[in-house]
């Protein structure tokens, strides 16, 4: 994924992104840190086309999010800070609805939910309406339902925020599982231990700039 001098102006003025430079390598597990309010989400946002970009270009593996938008949303999986999931609607559909919307035939949809609704232990809870879940499983199921359609890259918006230890250590060796075979992910987080225990390479972003972009050694190195 390649971001070339993206800037985001909100409505009401507010200047998020000031020109972000920021390339992501095919498997690469790839941290944006930085302080509440730096443009983290925004940046995914726009990546992800929930927020429209005031300039810039961005690049999905080789396809331009302006001229093949639909090419390069199907390479993405999101995972929201938000929960935006139909809270009565049954964990199970939630899934297999989203995969839907990427035109997977009704059988494969169902594979596919099973086994991600397994992997992350929600299986049990697949009848159940999603108002129901505990917010760690709310989280895991954000997760499943973006995982349905087989994407190369995963972005995760503070996956471990509100979190407890316990899950956020199950919830690391999952992701660190799916990189390992090959995955592309870039999460954003304001802890830097979280970045230090997954991810190799690193950005930090603070007032809508860039202000490093390294290797996790070289930045520990220098704190
Ligand atoms: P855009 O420029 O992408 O159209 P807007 O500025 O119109 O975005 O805002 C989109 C929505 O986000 C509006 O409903 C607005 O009320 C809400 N919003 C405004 N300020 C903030 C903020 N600081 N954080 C989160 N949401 C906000
Ligand atoms: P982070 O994810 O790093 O906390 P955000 O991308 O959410 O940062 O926010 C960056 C800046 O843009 C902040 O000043 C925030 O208040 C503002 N902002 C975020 N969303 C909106 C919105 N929809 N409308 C207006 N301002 C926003």
């Amino acid at each position: 994924m390649t971001i070339r001098n993206l800037t985001k102006t909100y409505g009401n003025g507010v200047q998020a992104l000031k020109g972000i430079d920021l390339t992501v390598e095919k498997g690469e597990f790839f941290a944006l840190l930085g302080p509440n309010g730096a443009g983290k989400s925004t940046t995914i946002g726009i990546v992800s086309s929930l927020v429209n970009k005031s300039g810039g270009e961005v690049e999905i593996f080789g396809h331009s999010l302006d001229r093949e938008r639909s090419l390069a949303k199907k390479k993405i999986g999101v995972v929201p800070q938000e929960f935006n999931f139909n809270q009565f609607e049954k964990v199970y559909d939630i899934v297999v609805t989203q995969a839907g919307f990427y035109g997977i035939p009704i059988a494969e949809a169902r594979r596919q939910a099973e086994k991600y609704l397994r992997q992350l232990g929600l299986w049990e809870k697949r009848q159940s309406a999603a108002r129901m879940l505990s917010g760690g499983m709310k989280r895991r199921l954000m997760i499943a339902r973006a995982l349905v359609h087989e994407p190369e890259l995963l972005i995760l918006d503070e996956p471990t925020a509100g979190v407890d230890i316990e899950l956020r250590r199950s919830m690391w060796d999952f992701l660190t599982g799916l990189n390992e075979r090959g995955r592309t992910i870039i999460l954003t987080t304001h802890y830097l231990e979280e970045a230090e225990s997954l991810c190799r390479r690193i950005a930090i972003i603070d007032h809508g700039v860039i202000v490093e972009n390294t290797d996790m050694r070289s930045l520990l190195e220098k704190l």
